[in-house]
């Protein structure tokens, strides 16, 4: 796999030390002296990874590494921190600023090539998966342009508002398109208009003692009817009014006498209008769905989860109420996947989530946290029933053999880390590491059980 590297150092012999390793293995690589050099290449041309020199004038490795990472165009780009020795406190600096990994000058041929593999290698995933997003979103857009050029605009449902029975009965006569319902009562609109999945409102201004701005006013306050689109029915007279309705929300008027051709085509246009925007809703929460969750598994995703934490824990924290974590990974998954391929992998995946969530409360949150490990969040929960929940849970797996096509159901075991919101000063960082460490326990006592830690 071959990739484009970039080297900055302010020493012009270790850039070209470098330079000659990677060139040699067939990698293409620029060079900068500087830092500001540096961050103006990788924004404004494709680089593959950084190898960065810590110490520089002016601007050093650190501060590098942080705008790069703090800029949404290059922060996916690995950066290979070079540091002079093996300090480690120059590893938690470069940790913080967020360097995905470190070399010790004097550089050591086989560690360089091994790193910048490696790096190489999580860039071209983290690629893919950008590209996904895009396309992702793509999709949404064209499914949404699809559904809209089916959208028609006869069929709809309308509302005659008019306390001149025949001139209504007219009006209803040129609208043969649709369905159409005529109050005469404007009183009862709201009420009307409430209980019914009206498309379009077409009121009269010569209402009988009633001011028909009321009646429009009304309809646009309403939740639910907020959106409807109205036409109003003008005389020439009401020319001042229309221009008040129109600042209050009303979408359109015909003159009177109303001319048939001319009111089919305004009411058309409302109606496209009002189910295109009801479209466009309904895609973006569609879209958001897929933001929130993964795809494979339909359990909340990691970035879901990552934030729901923060915000659960800040409540639990605040008002002193109990929360656990239970961090969850298949054990030896990767024999399922060499046995019986990736296929198979993935029905495991899917039945196991299927048992995870048929084990937990609606309240608890489960989501996919990556791969074959697993995280639910569970509000109010103490150590007792969290203890209880994630016993159930992992017997629920290790009970019955997954039916997943195989010759014969496959046994599942599951490992289990639990920990619980302890102090103030836990952060989601801290609670996940806990369970991380319960869960290694859990791993090296022999796996298919579930570990607290501390306890
Ligand atoms: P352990 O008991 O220590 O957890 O062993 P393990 O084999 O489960 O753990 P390891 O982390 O070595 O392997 C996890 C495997 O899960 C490797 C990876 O290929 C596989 N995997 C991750 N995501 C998916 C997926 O979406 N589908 C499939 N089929 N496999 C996956
Ligand atoms: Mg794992
Ligand atoms: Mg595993």
């Amino acid at each position: 796999m071959t990739a484009r590297v970039l080297i900055v150092d302010d020493i012009p012999t270790n850039v070209r030390l470098l330079e000659a390793r990677l060139t040699a293995e067939y990698y293409e690589v620029v060079t900068a002296s500087s830092g500001p050099q540096a961050l103006e290449i990788c924004n404004n041309s494709d680089v593959d990874i950084v190898l960065l020199d810590v110490m520089m004038p002016d601007m050093d490795g650190f501060e590098v590494c942080r705008r790069l990472k703090s800029n949404p165009k290059t922060h996916h780009v690995p950066v290979l921190m070079i540091t002079a020795l093996d300090q480690p406190s120059d590893r938690v600096k470069g940790l913080e600023v967020g360097a995905d990994d470190f070399l010790t000058k004097p550089v050591d041929d086989m560690q360089l090539m091994a790193r910048v593999k490696s790096l190489v290698r999580l860039k071209s995933l983290t690629d893919e998966l950008r590209a996904r997003a895009l396309t992702g979103q793509q999709i949404a857009i064209e499914d949404a342009m699809r559904v809209m050029d089916q959208i028609t605009t006869t069929g709809g449902s309308i509302l005659i508002i008019d306390t001149d029975a025949r001139h209504a009965e007219r009006i209803k006569g040129y609208l043969g398109d649709h369905r159409v319902d005529v109050l005469t009562q404007p009183a009862d609109a709201v009420f009307q208009v409430t209980g019914a999945q009206y498309e379009l409102a077409l009121v009269s201004m010569a209402l009988d003692d009633f001011d028909p701005l009321r009646v429009c006013s009304q309809i646009r306050t309403l939740e639910h009817t907020r959106t409807l689109p109205i036409i109003l029915m003008a005389d020439e007279g009401d020319k001042p009014r229309v221009v008040r309705a129109l600042d209050l929300g009303v979408n359109d008027f015909i003159s009177r006498p109303v001319e048939r051709n001319e009111l089919a085509a305004r009411v058309r246009t409302q109606i496209r209008r009002q189910r295109y925007a009801l479209e466009l809703r309904q895609s973006v929460s569609n879209t958001m769905a897929l933001a929130v969750t993964d795809d494979m598994t339909g359990l909340y995703n990691r970035r879901y989860f990552d934030r729901h934490l923060g915000v659960m824990l800040g409540k639990a924290q605040s008002q002193e109420r109990d929360m656990a974590v239970m961090l969850l990974d298949i054990d030896h998954f990767k024999s399922v996947n060499d046995t019986h391929g990736h296929d198979i992998g993935d029905a495991v995946l899917k039945e196991f989530s299927l048992r995870l969530k048929r084990n937990i409360r609606g309240v608890d949150l489960a989501c996919r946290f990556g791969g074959e490990e697993f995280v639910v969040l569970m509000p109010d929960t103490d150590f007792r029933q969290a203890e209880a929940v994630a016993e159930r849970v992992r017997e629920a797996v290790a009970d019955r053999g997954f039916e997943v096509g195989t010759a014969r159901p496959l046994t599942v075991t599951v490992s289990v880390g639990v920990t619980l919101q302890e102090s103030l000063a836990d952060t989601p960082e801290t609670l996940i590491k806990r369970a991380d460490v319960a869960l290694y326990r859990a791993k090296r006592e022999g796996r298919n059980r579930v570990v607290f830690d501390a306890a």
